[in-house]
């Protein structure tokens, strides 16, 4: 029998209302509104229950967090319990008062996403302008605060020649890491692939000077690079494996085993401060329908890599195989490999550059 070891890190979804409109967020396309969030008392209670069943990290997320007036409630709750409370923010919302009293409250560290390195064009991604310009003002207040920063850079076809600029700014903002993320096709991504898909060449000089000056920074910034999917010959081991490390809950208190779980059908989602925190991690139906290799095909079922990626992502096999239980197409073995392959180098050929904005 398996052991199911408790989960590391909780994200906390508190909220899907965010004043920017990225056209690869990964919410989902149905996003929840304000009326349909949970309450003060609910996340508490929620941060109560996975202290207790061994949670060392919170993600406060969104949508914008720091929209939510008891944000620094939250957090202080989450310290006192002991975790790592983590800030993930597009930063537009947030002034240096508001900084101050989440650090006082014992805000360890804040992500925050940038969508280029040039105003002009962060602006027009996020479809706010004079985003870029405050996001650049909270990141400084961020570290002269004595958190720990993390810059989130997302590329895609249309900011990727910005990517040393990215670099040179993560560097100027004293950020402890930068997090260089090739777009993830879900949600609004898959809505705009054909506005964002990069390619190969573009791709590949990308991977080259992220190379390059992780080697000469060391010591000085870390980088996490995720590639991007089409281009892989490796899936990635989606969040470190299905129902092992993370929990997520939605605002609505559903709790998944991933983000984007809600595109799987036939998967059922408790609810947390309905029914135990720690019975959905280790008996809920959606955190055991694809934990460990039971539920493998082939030619994942025999495969060597099976215990180190998992299969790859499970929302990926749907989206793209239209089976959750197929080998993620990304990876070089699944027999739809070449075609994901080709119709990314097809779409990145596309004259498409409008996007469709996430909207609630
Ligand atoms: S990706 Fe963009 S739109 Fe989505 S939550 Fe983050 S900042 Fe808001
Ligand atoms: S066949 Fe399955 S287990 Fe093997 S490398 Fe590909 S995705 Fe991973």
């Amino acid at each position: 029998m398996t052991t199911i070891a408790a989960p590391l890190a909780l994200m906390a979804e508190l909220t899907h209302r965010c004043p920017l409109q990225c056209p690869y967020c990964s919410n989902p396309l149905e996003l929840l509104k304000a009326g349909a969030e949970r309450d003060t008392k609910f996340w508490l209670g929620v941060i109560d229950e996975a202290a207790a069943l061994g949670v060392l990290q919170i993600h406060f997320s969104g949508g914008e967090p720091a929209l939510r007036q008891d944000l620094p409630q939250l957090v202080e709750h989450a310290t006192a319990r002991g975790l790592y409370a983590n800030l993930i923010t597009s930063a537009v919302t947030l002034d240096e008062s508001k900084l101050s009293t989440l650090a006082q409250a014992g805000l360890a560290h804040v992500q925050i996403s940038f969508q280029g390195a040039r105003p002009q064009t962060a602006d027009r991604i996020g479809n706010y302008r004079g985003g870029h310009e405050k996001k650049l003002q909270m990141a400084r207040l961020v570290t002269q605060l004595g958190m720990s920063l993390t810059v989130n850079a997302v590329v895609h076809r249309q900011n990727l020649e910005e990517l040393p600029a990215m670099i040179d700014m993560a560097l100027e903002l004293d950020a402890d890491r930068l997090e260089i993320a090739h777009v993830q096709y879900h949600g609004w991504a898959l809505k705009n692939r054909a506005a964002l898909m990069p390619d190969r060449a573009a791709f590949e000089a990308a991977d080259a000077i992220v190379a390059q000056k992780r080697q000469a920074l060391r010591g000085k910034l870390t980088f996490d690079y995720v590639v991007p999917d089409y281009y892989a010959r490796a899936p990635k081991t989606c969040m470190g494996g299905w129902g092992q490390k993370t929990l997520n809950i939605t605002p609505d208190g559903r709790v998944l085993p991933c983000h984007a779980a809600e595109t799987i059908p036939g998967l059922t989602f408790d609810r947390a401060g309905t029914t135990p925190l720690a019975k959905i991690w280790f008996e809920g139906q959606a955190f055991n329908a694809f934990r460990g290799t039971a539920w493998m095909q082939e030619p994942c079922a025999s495969c060597d890599m099976k215990t180190i990626d998992f299969g790859g992502c499970r929302c990926q096999a749907l989206a793209l195989a239209g089976d959750a239980r197929a080998t993620d197409p990304v990876c070089h073995l699944s027999p739809l490999h070449q075609q994901i392959l080709e119709m990314a180098e097809t779409e990145s050929m596309a004259d498409e550059r409008d996007f469709v904005y996430r909207r609630i």
